[in-house]
């Protein structure tokens, strides 16, 4: 599917979105890349939802990428026989590990090792931090709360202790078992939720064993502290302001954002903006004035994507917050400011001769008339190179690889095409040339860049640049070989 917008997007699927045309919809109004969280939903769902997945891939004919989010150690409340419940200001509310469903006085909380660490007056706070409980009794199994500040509660909500330091493992049984499923089912990214050391990464970096890319979702403040570290041993990144908001004061979430997005890009790897982004959009059919300009700084700053959680999972507008998102960002980048920031911000951090090729690359196109940037990727390396480059004319990513294809959907201005292996720089030029034609970038009198590694398929081997006509006749008379 041929975008003329840069920052991609993410959309996460639920009950609001688990029809083929229902995701199909969202795939046209613009997500680029679909997650499904296994913090809701049973294996059969999942797996439901990637078999659609991959069927409209197979249909629209363009690469989709899949992230699967593991839920990692988040405290969650059980289910309410009515899925949600009003709790008000005032109102004592106990949790428990008691296994029915609940209701407006109780609710389970799986969690006996929160109620070892709780201790009275502590503060409880469910989904994202918008409610607020008090605790005012507790024991082994239970705390009597009341409700300092109210709302709904629902169906697997978030729980958050700030004032509680709680002994839990990087990655419990049921996201072992959950990466296993996702891996064997095929995923493209594998999300790590509250990581708080590269540890972590590494450990589930074992488990996936290289059936996925890794993404670490920053938000712990630990996460934050060792933020370099965690980049280091991490494919991708996810800015996850839900509990990034709620872990620390909510007012230190957009300079935290900030440097983030810049750190990943200076190390060409993709970074996600997540969560409550058009949240308003969950119940309404338009977006608040702040939401707008929260999606559109995202895209200011330089991030690869931004993300839709509830709004398209289980919201009562999917497609139109998709459509809202697709509007901000071809607004947004229309912009000359846009591109005056993204490219004052843009960092010489020339060590390899593909850094050079790549610099070289966006400064040609720039510079003269060239429709396209082809670049010969197996690995993906040399498209995310060209890519943190941000040039001003679109990056084609030719690769034999589905894999890589599929990965490199959450990344900044990248549009991938499926190429037969190469084994010789004159057909690579003719299929660069060819691919740009067909997905309508260039004209039969157009050129276009084409960057490559010879010897051919050798990971990290970029070193020819070649401005290629995009006329096959033209290509077969004038190269060599
Ligand atoms: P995370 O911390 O991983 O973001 P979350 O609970 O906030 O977890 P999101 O994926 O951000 O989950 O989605 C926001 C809300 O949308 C959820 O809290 C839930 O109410 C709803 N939702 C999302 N996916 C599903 C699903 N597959 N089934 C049911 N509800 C879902
Ligand atoms: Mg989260
Ligand atoms: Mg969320």
């Amino acid at each position: 599917m041929k975008r003329t917008r840069n920052v991609k997007i993410v959309a996460t699927l639920g009950p609001s979105s688990d029809t083929y045309d229902g995701i199909r919809a969202l795939h046209e109004a613009g997500a680029d890349v679909f997650r499904l969280n296994m913090s809701h939903g049973s294996h059969e769902e999942i797996a439901e939802k990637h078999k659609i997945i991959r069927q409209i891939e197979e249909d629209t004919g363009s690469p989709i990428a899949i992230l699967a989010d593991l839920q990692g150690p988040k405290l969650r409340v059980g289910v309410f026989a009515g899925d949600n419940e009003q709790l008000d200001e005032g109102a004592k509310f106990r949790m428990d590990l008691e296994p029915a469903e609940g209701d407006s006085a109780r609710v389970t909380l799986p969690h006996p090792e929160i109620f070892a660490a709780l201790t009275p007056g502590a503060t409880l706070l469910v989904n994202d931090g918008k409610i607020r409980l008090n605790v005012d009794a507790c024991g082994a199994d239970f705390a009597d709360c009341t409700v300092i500040a109210g709302g709904v509660i629902s169906n697997r909500k978030g729980v958050n202790v700030p004032d509680v330091e709680l002994p839990l493992a990087a990655l419990s049984d049921k996201d072992k078992a959950d990466l296993e499923f996702v891996c064997e089912l095929g995923v493209d990214w594998i999300a790590l939720s509250f990581v708080q050391r590269p540890g972590d990464v590494e450990e589930a970096r074992g488990l996936i064993k290289g059936r996925a890319a890794v993404l670490s979702k920053i938000e712990k403040p630990n996460a934050v502290d060792r933020f370099d570290e965690i980049l280091a041993v991490s494919d991708g990144i996810m800015v996850a302001r839900g509990d990034l908001g709620v872990e620390l004061p909510v007012q230190n979430v957009p300079p935290i954002q900030k440097r983030l997005v810049r750190k990943c890009r200076a190390v060409a790897k993709p970074v996600i903006v997540a969560t409550q982004m058009l949240e308003s959009m969950i119940e309404s059919p338009m977006p608040t004035r702040a939401e707008v300009s929260d999606v559109a700084t995202a895209i200011y700053e330089g991030a690869d994507a931004v993300m839709l959680s509830a709004e398209s999972a289980a919201g009562d507008y999917p497609v139109e917050a998709v459509t809202t998102m697709d509007n901000v960002a071809t607004e947004v980048e229309l912009d000359p400011t846009y591109t005056q920031i993204i490219e004052s911000s843009r960092q010489a951090s020339r060590t390899t001769v593909a850094d050079g090729i790549v610099a070289a690359a966006r400064e040609i196109a720039e510079t003269t008339d060239i429709k396209a940037i082809c670049c010969f990727t197996q690995s993906g390396t040399t498209a995310l190179l060209v890519a943190r480059e941000r040039p001003r004319v679109p990056i084609l990513a030719m690769t034999p690889l589905q894999s890589t294809a599929r990965q490199l959907c959450l990344t900044w201005g990248t549009n991938c095409v499926m190429t037969e292996t190469m084994d010789r720089f004159k057909m690579a030029v003719v299929n660069a040339a060819s691919a740009a034609r067909r997905q309508g970038y260039a004209d039969k009198t157009d050129q276009v860049l084409v960057t490559a590694g010879v010897p051919f398929n050798v990971a990290g081997s970029t070193n020819i640049l070649r401005v290629a006509p995009c006329d096959e006749r033209l290509i077969f008379a004038t190269d060599p070989e």
